[in-house]
């Protein structure tokens, strides 16, 4: 199926429109005309080479909402027309411990990422979501309930998931003390999911003009992480961080605001961290961990629970031929808080 899309061809040069093959359909594919992707900072990071191993052309898109327009014939649980969504992986090996433990993003083969990465069948590369049209494994394809607003609903996908995750993880409930670091795409859902599990919410951010939007969001408090005193004011104050700072920061005043057992949980940066004195975790028996994506099945319930919840991103939509604008104001954190592609746009 020739599909038009976006791609990145080169780290240093605008996303151009691009044609590509979509595969004919396996026995348990599901083939999805796409109707909006959101944009995460991870496919400006990709897009860039900022992670390295990057290939070119790249489609990127890992936050994918759309109807099914065809089935293979071993697949039993979409039809066509069914509201579907795919997120940031379309393939595992299905047979380790961890694939068979839910958490297909930890494959000991290493899980096949919608885009930027190699089929396990035939070694092209997959591309992702800045396309009219994907095709994809039937068990890494989401169900979207009915009564959600599918122009909003593409960034639990991946923003969803990435912060629900942990959360779930360290058993977040009611009268915790959770903080989230950095308002942006992730930033801001993890902020809606901690208050709908019933945490008290605190946000840190650098930016002034965030700080009035907070509460609106579901936080109680703002902490601006620029200020030192009101930095060191929030001494012990958190049960649980969530870091989702895309770029390498000093984690030392943040650490410095845990409880004694308290755990700071990086979400945002994958690369390396200046170093911090151990008397931060020692003085407080506090730990430092970090989180990447989440398995299908907890994706699907992250996605089930935004439902109940009515929890969905803020979402700036935006033409397809806006994308490198996009990527532009991400970089210099000017989007509240998600920009989302119509791909009705991509004609
Ligand atoms: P956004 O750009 O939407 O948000 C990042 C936020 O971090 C900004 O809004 C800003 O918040 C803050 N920030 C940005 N730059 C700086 C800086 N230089 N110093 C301090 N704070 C800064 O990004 P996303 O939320 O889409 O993604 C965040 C990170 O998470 C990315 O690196 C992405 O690759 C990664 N990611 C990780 C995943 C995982 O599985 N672990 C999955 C998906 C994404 P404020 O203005 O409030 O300070
Ligand atoms: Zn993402």
């Amino acid at each position: 199926m020739k599909t038009l899309a976006y791609a990145a061809h080169d780290s240093n040069e605008e996303l151009k429109p691009f044609s590509l093959e979509r595969r004919s359909l396996r026995e348990d594919d599901v083939a999805i005309d796409i109707l909006y992707s959101g944009v995460c900072h991870s496919d400006l990071h990709q897009a860039r080479n900022d992670w390295g191993g990057s290939q070119y052309p790249m489609v990127p898109g890992h936050e994918i909402i759309g109807k099914v327009t065809a089935i293979g014939n071993k697949v039993t649980k979409f039809k066509v027309g069914d509201n579907v969504g795919v997120g940031c992986m379309v393939d595992s090996c299905q047979q380790c411990d961890p694939c068979n433990a839910h958490e297909e993003q930890f494959c000991n083969d290493g899980m096949t990422g919608t885009y930027n990465s190699k089929d396990r069948v035939t070694g092209e590369m997959t591309h992702g979501g800045y396309s009219q049209r994907i095709v994809v494994k039937d068990k890494f394809v989401l169900t979207i309930p009915d009564n959600m607003d599918l122009a909003k609903v593409a960034p639990i996908l991946c923003a969803g998931i990435t912060t629900y995750s942990p959360l779930a993880q360290w058993n977040i409930k009611a009268g915790d003390s959770v903080a989230v670091v950095g308002i942006g795409g992730l930033g801001h859902m993890a902020v809606k999911i901690a208050a709908a599990m019933g945490a008290e919410v605190t946000v840190f951010t650098r930016s002034e003009s965030k700080k009035e939007e907070a509460n609106s969001l579901g936080a109680k408090h703002v902490i601006l992480s620029t200020d030192k005193d009101q930095m060191s004011a929030a001494k012990k104050s958190f049960d649980f961080i969530l870091n989702t700072i895309p770029v390498p920061h000093d984690i030392s005043p943040y650490l410095n605001t845990l409880k004694i057992d308290g755990s700071l949980v990086i979400v945002g940066v994958i690369g390396e961290l200046p170093s911090f004195h151990t008397g931060l975790l020692l003085g407080g028996r506090r730990r430092v961990s970090a989180s990447l994506i989440g398995g299908i099945k907890q994706t699907q319930e992250t996605i089930d629970f935004c439902a109940k919840h009515q929890v969905y991103p803020e979402v700036e939509m935006i033409k397809m031929d806006e994308i490198n604008t996009a990527f532009e104001r991400m970089k210099n954190g000017d989007v509240k808080y998600r920009f989302v592609i119509d791909m009705d746009s991509l004609k």
